[in-house]
């Protein structure tokens, strides 16, 4: 499903192009705290990546649709969260628009092969950064970190504390993911049931197909936040998982240029701003310190 998102800028985002604000932008800019500023006339060295994308004015970018707080489709069909709002960002430093950007849905295991495929110029998708992973794709970021954790059915009837607990148990998780790998290697006692989204594993919590669900913890508590009777985050992280934005191996102009964003984010306020907007009404949290971009 390929879609761009001016409804999703306009509703979420005051979008405000640099010295002419358009009257869509400014309504949205009422309801809203991350204004992203487009860059105009933006200049970039010939055979750059960042040249094509901007002579061409539009790029695409995978996102998760399922994950509430991060990347989700809203109920007018459109993206929203902190990644498709990094993804904004990006594409601003780059002279794109928000509703120029075309986003396409992402699932755990097809991250790479969409990447390299071309299928996608980006993917912003909790993408933990790995070595396994930046044998076949660049990361720059990361942007945020997040940790491995567990949700189950409100009540905790099993009293799942940690991983260990989880021997002998039914534990849903997600295919090509880093967590389905770690309960897979580490804690081989647990039946892992895996699905392409988290989404189904949810479901399968609901419905007692499963005694627990495992991924990073911003996504669990997304879900949580969709159903707080009935589920519940242990809340104990026992990974860590910085999140990058994946692109084509080997283009290190690419790279530099978005680490050099997210940096630039980090210190003017649009990256706590984007928090906010998003993952941050999720999660009830003020948006932490960003971590240290990794220039591999
Ligand atoms: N961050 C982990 C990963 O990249 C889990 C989240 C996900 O599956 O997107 O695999």
């Amino acid at each position: 499903m390929r879609l761009t998102r001016y409804a999703a800028a306009a509703a979420a985002f005051g979008v405000v192009l640099t010295g002419c604000s358009s009257e869509a932008g400014n309504q949205a800019e009422e309801a809203a705290d991350a204004t992203v500023e487009v860059e105009q006339d933006v200049e970039f060295e010939a055979g750059t990546t960042m040249a094509e994308l901007a002579d061409a004015g539009t790029i695409t970018i995978g996102t998760k649709y399922d994950q509430p707080g991060f990347g989700l489709l809203n109920p007018s069909g459109v993206p929203e969260g902190f990644d498709v709002q990094i993804g904004t960002l990006i594409a601003a430093q780059l002279g794109i628009a928000p509703e120029d950007i075309e986003f396409v849905e992402t699932v755990s295991a097809n991250r790479e092969s969409f990447i390299q495929n071309g299928q996608v110029d980006l993917v912003i998708a909790t993408y933990t950064i790995n070595d396994t992973r930046k044998e076949l794709v660049d990361f720059a970021g990361p942007y945020y970190e997040a940790g491995q954790d567990i949700m189950v059915a409100a009540g905790n009837p099993e009293g799942i504390e940690g991983p260990d607990d989880l021997a002998g148990l039914n534990v849903c998780s997600v295919e090509g993911s880093t967590p389905a790998e770690n309960i897979r290697t580490n804690y081989p006692e647990a039946q892992l049931t895996l699905f392409d989204v988290y989404s189904k594993c949810a479901d399968a919590l609901t419905n007692g197909q499963v005694d627990a669900v495992t991924t990073d913890n911003v996504i669990l508590t997304g879900l949580v936040a969709g159903n707080p009777e009935g589920f519940e985050l242990v809340g104990n992280p026992f990974t860590e998982e910085p999140y990058g934005i994946g692109l084509e191996l080997g283009d290190t102009e690419f790279r530099n240029f978005i680490n050099d964003t997210l940096e630039a984010s980090f210190e003017d306020g649009s990256w706590a701003a984007a928090w906010d907007a998003t993952a941050g009404q999720i999660t009830g949290t003020e948006a932490p310190e960003p971590p240290a971009v990794d220039r591999y």
